[in-house]
């Protein structure tokens, strides 16, 4: 007998490894809406413990349009602080 799709709880659990159903697998196996939600769900948290491994870089907060308004408003208020050449 065919199961349904699984619900975004028990795609966790199974993640978790506190599902053991041979039915579940088998349905995993034969499809692919499953599959991409348990890629998904497994990316994210996977994706979320990559992020607190790396350091942030130094070249992604420079490049950081936000950051870069704000160096650019500093030179507006300190002229000294401009690049010679202007
Ligand atoms: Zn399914």
């Amino acid at each position: 007998m065919p199961i349904t799709c699984l619900d975004a709880d028990t795609l966790d659990a199974y993640l978790q490894g506190q599902l053991e159903d041979p039915s579940l697998d088998a349905h995993l196996e034969e499809c692919p809406a499953c599959q991409s939600a348990l890629d998904q769900r497994d990316a994210a948290v996977n994706g979320a413990f990559e992020r607190l491994r790396e350091p942030a870089s130094a070249t992604e907060i420079w490049e950081q349009p936000t950051f870069l308004q704000l160096v650019a408003h500093a030179k507006e208020i300190n002229p000294a602080a401009r690049s010679s050449g202007e």
